[in-house]
């Protein structure tokens, strides 16, 4: 199994969002910004594009609920979404709280946060999803 795989099985610890039988979204340990959450399939695909088109439909409405809860629990212009996939080698999307463009450059230095905001960060969010 990949890291993102034994982090949705709950093998590997994370800052749980939201989950369903299929999806799985978590705090990325590396934010750019308070709620910045990956949303990613619990079925291994390294490549977003890869994946089949219904799935795709699928996770683009569970992560459009994400979104809604991290906007609600961290007010901002909007949430961008954003899919990287160079480091790691299981589809994701990242989501981010945006006030400028700016707040979606990958290349910004990261928030360094405690276990316990991250923990304070994703309670809030489970609780709007
Ligand atoms: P990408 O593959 O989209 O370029 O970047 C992978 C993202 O996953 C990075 O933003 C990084 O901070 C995050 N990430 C990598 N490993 C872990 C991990 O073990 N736990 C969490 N929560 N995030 C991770």
């Amino acid at each position: 199994m990949d890291i993102f795989s034994k982090i949705a099985a709950g093998e590997i610890p994370s800052y749980k969002c939201a989950e369903s039988d299929k999806f799985y979204a978590f705090l990325d340990i590396n934010p750019l910004a308070k709620g910045h959450t990956l949303v990613i399939p619990r079925r291994e695909v390294d490549y977003y594009f890869d994946l089949e088109d219904g799935e795709i439909a699928e996770m683009a409405v569970f992560a459009k609920k994400v979104a809604k809860a991290i906007k609600a629990a961290f007010p901002c212009r909007k949430v961008g979404m954003a899919v990287l996939g160079l480091e790691v080698a299981h589809a994701h999307i990242h989501l981010v709280p945006m006030q400028t463009e700016g707040d979606m450059n990958f290349a910004n230095p990261k928030l360094k946060l405690s276990p316990e905001e991250f923990e304070e960060i994703a309670r809030k969010i489970r609780e709007k999803f």
